[in-house]
C-alpha cells in the first residue's frame, strides 16, 4: 500500500530545511539533480516511458538485466528500484511462466498520491532555467530543418485530443528541444529532469496542454528568425500556463 508517509525515499526528504525562495527562480532547494542515485534513475526512466507511452499499464517492462545494460547501471541496483516501484504499487510482479514486472494498472493513481508540489516546483524551476539557457544559447544558430521535428510535434499536438497522446506530445516536444538547442547529452539530461516529474505530478490536463502548445509555436517562430528575447519569453510563458 501507498501512504504520505513516505515510501517513496529518494522524493521525500522530511528532515530537510524549509525552502528560502530565491529571487528570479523562486524554488531552490537542494541541487535538484543532486540526489538522483541509481535506484532514482531507475524509477524516473521508467516514469518516462509510461509518460511517452513506450509502456503501457498492462505491459510488462523488459528483464532487469536489459533495463541495466540500457541504463550504464548494475543489475542488483535495478532490481532494488524495480522491488521498491512494486512495494509503491507502480509496478506489479507476476510469477510463472507469463511472469514478470508488469506497469500497474493503477499507475496513475498511485503517482497522484506521490504528488509532491515542492519537489515539483524545485525541478520545474530547474527545468525552466536550462530551457531559457538553451534557447538564448541557440538563438540565431539553430539551423531551420534542426527545428523541423519540433514543428512536427506542434502539429501533431494539434491533431490530437486524447489525453495521453497529448501528454506525450507535450513531453517529446521538450526532449526534442533539448536536443535540437543542446545535443543528445542535454537531451539525457532534460529527460532526468522530466522523468522525475512525471512521479511526482500528474499528468497535465488537455487544456492546459492545448495553451502550452501555442507556446510551443510562438518559440519555434522566435527561434526560427533568431529573436532571442521573444524566444525566451515563449519558454517562460508555457511554464506560467502550466501553473494555470
Ligand atoms: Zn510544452
Amino acid at each position: 500500500m501507498v501512504n504520505a508517509a513516505g515510501k517513496f525515499g529518494p522524493y521525500n526528504q522530511p528532515g530537510s530545511a524549509p525552502t528560502t525562495p530565491v529571487i528570479g527562480v523562486g524554488h531552490a532547494r537542494a541541487l535538484p539533480l543532486g540526489g538522483q542515485n541509481g535506484s532514482d534513475l531507475v524509477r524516473s526512466r521508467i516514469a518516462l516511458r509510461v509518460r511517452l507511452q513506450s509502456v503501457r499499464p498492462g505491459d510488462r517492462l523488459p528483464d532487469a538485466g536489459v533495463l541495466a545494460e540500457e541504463l550504464g547501471i548494475g543489475e542488483i541496483t535495478v532490481r532494488r528500484a524495480l522491488e521498491g516501484m512494486c512495494q509503491d504499487g507502480l509496478l506489479d510482479r507476476r510469477r510463472g511462466r507469463a511472469g514478470g514486472t508488469f506497469v500497474a494498472q493503477g499507475w496513475d493513481t498511485v503517482v497522484a498520491l506521490m504528488h509532491d508540489a515542492e519537489e515539483a516546483a524545485s525541478l520545474d524551476a530547474f527545468h525552466l532555467l536550462l530551457e531559457c539557457g538553451l534557447v538564448a544559447h541557440g538563438s540565431g544558430e539553430v539551423p531551420a530543418e534542426r527545428l523541423d521535428p519540433l514543428r512536427a510535434l506542434v502539429d501533431d499536438l494539434d491533431r490530437t485530443d486524447d489525453p495521453a497522446d497529448m501528454a506525450e506530445l507535450e513531453t517529446r516536444f521538450h526532449l526534442a528541444l533539448a536536443e535540437a538547442l543542446g545535443g543528445a547529452g542535454i537531451r539525457e539530461f532534460a529527460a532526468d529532469l522530466l522523468g522525475r516529474l512525471c512521479l511526482l505530478l500528474p499528468a497535465p490536463l488537455p487544456e492546459a496542454v492545448r495553451e502550452q502548445n501555442r507556446c510551443h509555436a510562438e518559440l519555434l517562430t522566435e527561434l526560427g528568425r533568431g529573436a532571442t528575447e521573444p524566444a525566451v519569453q515563449a519558454v517562460k510563458a508555457h511554464q506560467r500556463s502550466r501553473h494555470r
